[in-house]
């Protein structure tokens, strides 16, 4: 692997070309929208998957050559193959670096690394949001200050069925009154994940600096030292036989 992490931005890209409200924050698609952030931010290797692409564009040999994924999908997770969610998932425990973004909540590839429902409450009333950087010293929340604000987004609410975050960035308040654990890192594996909540598709969120920040922080975090196998060249039989004998 090179110094320059190869990252792919996966998207469902269906709700920019069937409803106007979406295309007009996102003509080309969230996935571009994201791309154009990263590469802002000084990536060099940045690439772009949708579902509609043969394989969801996510073929072996693709993901091979990916070191940190993004994803966006909301109303067609059911419409990702088991076999290439599968492909997703092993890639990850061998050391792909996973962000998971918005309603991927539900998605297939997050549902079995989480192991658990991963449900929750919304309302998509488009109201202020304040993410509170509760882990300031997090790599993920570098260059905020002790919260941002995003005019309208959808409100996502606990309880978030999630397991417990093994580090917990980002914690958001809502105008309506609820809160929600909103940036949450874990391993699986050896792949790094993290799960971000901002992102409904008919707000412009990916267009807000702070956002894009995050994002570009969170592929630096994510990112692996080695994607591997641990187990590919390792002797898996016990070294030698017990010498007592035992019966
Ligand atoms: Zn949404």
């Amino acid at each position: 692997m090179t110094n320059e992490p190869r990252i792919l931005v996966w998207n469902e890209f269906r709700h920019e070309r069937e409803n106007p409200a979406v295309a007009a924050h996102y003509g080309e698609g969230i996935h571009t929208v994201l791309a154009a952030a990263l590469t802002e931010a000084g990536y060099a290797s940045v690439g772009t998957a949708t579902l509609d692409e043969p394989e969801h564009g996510l073929a072996e040999a693709r993901l091979a050559e990916t070191d940190v994924l993004l994803w966006w999908g909301h109303r067609h997770h059911d419409a990702v193959s088991d076999a290439v969610a599968t492909r997703v998932v092993e890639r990850v425990q061998r050391g792909m670096g996973l962000i998971v973004l918005h309603s991927g909540h539900y998605s297939k590839v997050f549902k079995r690394l989480m192991g658990t429902p991963c449900s929750l409450n919304w309302r998509a009333d488009g109201e202020r949001e304040r993410v509170w950087v509760v882990k300031p010293e997090h790599p993920i929340a570098a260059g905020l200050g002790r919260y941002f604000e995003i005019a309208q987004e959808e409100m996502y609410g606990e309880v978030f069925e999630i397991p417990e975050p093994d580090e917990l960035v980002f914690l958001s308040w809502f105008e309506g009154g609820e809160v929600f654990r909103s940036g949450c890192c874990y391993t699986r594996g050896r792949g790094r994940i993290f799960y971000f909540q901002p992102g409904h598709e008919t707000f412009p969120t990916y267009h807000d600096a702070h956002v894009r920040r995050v994002i570009a922080n969170a592929v630096g975090w994510a990112r692996p030292d080695a994607i591997a196998d641990p187990f590919a060249n390792v002797r898996r039989d016990p070294l030698s036989p017990l010498a007592s004998g035992a019966a």
